[in-house]
């Protein structure tokens, strides 16, 4: 029978995320059943909490950055039991029928090697995939010159991901005062992105890369950063249009810009075994859910190093 489940909901796009309950059906045949430990908190649960995308439902309980242990399974399930520790990421489900989902068949539960911990690991199930396909996609390996822009929740697990990856890295940041936490996840060089001296010293020399700032900046200077047939990959979704990108910035140097989304179930099953066996976790701070909505103001204005975490034991204070 259905079971009543305390959530925090945003019921509009101007309330404040508040206590309430949603009814949770039995689990059916494939299903497994969690109870929640942790959730990161990523900036796309502000924009769907404030409808910035024009395409939330209310009540809208935010999160998909989840670690949890199985308390429940469906007849049928057979990759977890009772007690194990699992985690749901951005896709839940799928059509299972066009090309895309045709080309896996794999169920949205992932096993999270108990190892790491937890609630660091939460942040991986959006921030680590969101970096990790894209260094894929383009091969990055040892010896791969990787530039990463901007060391945020996503940008922190890009220079994590590519320094275990075997590439040397290079933080752009804004705020020399991240020079030291770059270098502890695993960056060689921390170039300050808004001094021309630094950055034409290092013209043309990354193979790759990763741009995690969804902010407006100047996309023209980090292309120049590009060495013939470099791309520049773009991850971080903006609240307003970049400026202008200059098309010579790409003729010269056959440099390319793209973008990347998450990826797929797969795929972000093969980055947890990758972290789990490189000890990554996110750089965190937990926080208890009554705190959420200063969680979100702070996050708007880059307080947090360097994601948060919710600690879902206080929905039961
Ligand atoms: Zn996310
Ligand atoms: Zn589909």
């Amino acid at each position: 029978m259905p079971s009543a489940t305390r959530a925090f909901a945003a019921t509009g796009p101007t309330t404040p995320l508040g206590a309430t309950s949603v009814s949770r059906r039995d689990p059916l045949a494939s299903d497994v059943e969690i109870e929640i430990l942790f959730c990161g908190v990523c900036h796309s649960d502000l924009h769907q909490a404030r409808n910035e995308w024009n395409n939330t439902v209310y009540p809208c309980v935010p999160g998909h950055e989840i670690v949890g242990r199985v308390t429940r399974t469906g007849a049928s399930v057979s990759k977890f039991k009772k007690g194990d520790i699992a985690a749901v990421g951005c896709l839940v489900d799928s059509c299972r029928e066009c090309p895309s989902c045709r080309e896996v068949t794999e169920e949205f539960v992932l096993r999270i090697d108990p190892k790491l911990d937890p609630a660091g690991a939460a942040p991986l199930l959006c921030a680590g995939i969101t970096t990790y396909s894209p260094l894929r996609e383009w091969d990055i390996n040892k010896g791969s010159r990787v530039g990463v822009v901007g060391l945020g929740g996503l940008g922190h697990m890009g220079v994590k991901i590519a320094h275990a990856l075997g590439a040397h890295v290079t933080l752009y940041t804004t705020s020399a005062n991240k020079a030291e936490d770059a270098k502890r996840m695993g960056a060689s060089d921390v170039v300050i992105s808004k001094d021309p001296a630094q950055m034409a010293r290092n013209a043309g020399k990354q193979d790759f890369i990763l741009n995690t700032v969804s902010a407006p900046h100047d996309i023209n200077a980090m292309l120049g950063q590009l060495r013939r047939d470099g791309t520049m990959c773009m991850v971080g979704a903006p609240d307003k249009p970049h400026p202008p990108v200059d098309v010579f910035g790409m003729i010269f140097g056959r440099r390319r810009m793209s973008g990347s989304l998450i990826g797929g179930i797969k795929e972000t099953q093969e980055m947890l075994d990758f972290c789990a066996k490189h000890n990554i976790v996110s750089d965190i701070e937990i926080i208890p859910i009554q705190k959420i909505n200063e969680a979100y103001e702070r996050m708007l204005k880059s307080d947090v190093k360097y994601r948060f975490v919710i600690d879902m034991a206080s929905l039961k204070g």
